[in-house]
């Protein structure tokens, strides 16, 4: 039986790690189109430009944003995340792991970001920011000189509940697109996958959301929602497949970063590199972010991928080329993963071939790993992350266990280096359910 037109045993020919992916089995991919930032930026045409114009949108939004969710005033509605160190964790890590993790070891949690308490407080938000503007400047309601706190008056509202938002979603993007939403006063659409918790759903609901739930992945409920936005002129469907401003969105972290590690006095150079270790889903949070810190720290950042060892679909579309095209059911992978944020069976392309020679590389990870590494990091730091965002905690460990990862290492990182896991989940897991994850730690 033939995959894409080629036959099995061609196919592990050409990817040696094709078979343990296929088995499940952890593996780590170094990218071998990984280009110098100066090659591999030609022909993007996606700029600091772009990223620039998204960040000074968050900035007029900002008194808006700090009047309507209280708990951005001290920060003036700008929302963002801590970034703290684990040495704990690193130690720990060590320990378990019997290796040794060089430089310092930082957690970016975006886990704990305001209003709606993962990575999608980023790009989600910020594409409902820019479609609200789009709308209230179209009708002469706002200028970009305005002071934006006036979008909390009922005639913004009344304006914008003559418009739909439609989004398909495991969960979270679901929460942050819905919630910014309807605080505006859009009637919101979610369409949810099969993984989407019970408690996202609810949440949802009490806030006045619609949401479509369906037993299916999350590329059926993307195509359902986009479905329902092309029937209805009035309805905007946020692609979070192809979606640029969501992309520049979440790359605004890079620049919100940079300052955070001058703050800290940790400076990023060829002598001391930046590691950053991602959770990849779909790609947009991942890509957007690491795209944001390539063009800030050009060849000095590494960024990485993460994906649960039952949904490897940007490690599969990355490294065969297919992007898009292909899906992990197509190589018997079954998606099934406690990782609902990460339980995506096919990538985005428009990622894929943005990062093809900016990613370092991807690597996966057992659902077992994810609740271990839970468990320690609640031990050891007092933090409490969703499994899927615990994914970049491995990175500097599980990259040395590769022949490729090790050798990568060797020619990249130094004892000055900085590690980052970018945390991108958890603040808003009810307690009960935390408990349960943290149980499933304890077992292995
Ligand atoms: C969505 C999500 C990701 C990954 O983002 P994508 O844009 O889907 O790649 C990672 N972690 C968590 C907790 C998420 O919700």
């Amino acid at each position: 039986m033939k995959i894409h037109g080629k036959g099995e045993k061609e196919w592990h020919t050409e990817y040696p790690i094709l078979k343990n992916m296929m088995d499940t089995k952890e593996v780590c991919w170094i990218n071998p189109h990984y280009a110098s930032f100066e090659e591999a930026i030609q022909s993007k045409d996606l700029t600091k430009e772009d990223v620039k114009e998204a960040s000074e949108r968050l900035v007029r939004f900002a008194p808006y944003l700090a009047k309507v969710f209280p708990e951005t005033a001290k920060q003036g509605g700008i929302i963002e995340s801590p970034l703290v160190s684990i040495k704990g964790m690193k130690e720990e890590l060590e320990k378990t792991y019997n290796v040794s993790i060089e430089g310092e070891f930082l957690l970016k949690c975006d886990s704990h970001l305001a209003v709606s308490g993962s990575i999608k407080a980023r790009g989600g938000i910020y594409e409902v920011l820019k479609h609200a503007e789009d709308i209230a400047v179209k009708h002469g309601f706002l200028t970009y000189e305005d002071d934006y706190s006036i979008l909390a008056e009922d005639r913004f509202k009344q304006l914008f509940s003559r418009y739909s938002i439609a989004v398909g979603s495991t969960g979270n993007l679901g929460l942050s697109i819905g919630i910014m939403s309807a605080q505006l006063g859009f009637n919101v659409y979610v369409h949810m996958s099969q993984d989407a918790k019970e408690w996202k759903k609810n949440l949802l609901r009490q806030k006045g959301v619609n949401v479509i739930e369906y037993a299916s992945d999350y590329s059926f409920a993307v195509e359902e929602g986009r479905k329902q936005a092309e029937r209805d002129p009035n309805m905007y469907f946020v692609d979070d497949e192809n979606s640029k401003d969501l992309f520049f969105g979440y790359a605004v972290a890079a620049e919100r970063l940079k300052k955070q590690l001058d703050e800290k006095g940790i400076v990023v150079s060829k002598e001391s590199p930046l590691f950053v270790y991602l959770p990849c889903g779909v790609g947009g949070g991942p890509g957007g972010v690491a795209f944001g810190l390539k063009l800030i720290f050009e060849d000095n950042v590494h960024c990485f991928f993460a994906e649960p060892t039952e949904s490897p679909c940007m490690l599969l579309g990355m490294m065969t080329g297919l992007h898009e095209k292909v899906s992990v059911f197509d190589f018997g992978i079954h998606n099934q993963t406690d990782a609902d944020g990460l339980a995506v069976p096919r990538p985005s392309g428009f990622v894929g071939r943005t990062m093809e020679k900016l990613l370092s590389g991807i690597y996966t990870v057992k659902d077992q790993v994810l609740y271990r590494l839970l468990k320690q990091l609640a031990d050891t730091e007092g933090i409490y992350l969703e499994p899927s965002a615990l994914a970049g905690v491995y990175g500097p460990v599980t990259i040395r266990q590769s022949k490729s990862g090790e050798a990568y290492f060797a020619q990249h990182l130094t004892k000055q280096a900085t590690h980052i896991a970018w945390a991108t989940g958890g603040s808003m897991v009810p307690k009960e359910i935390m408990n349960e994850y943290y149980r499933k730690g304890e077992e292995g």
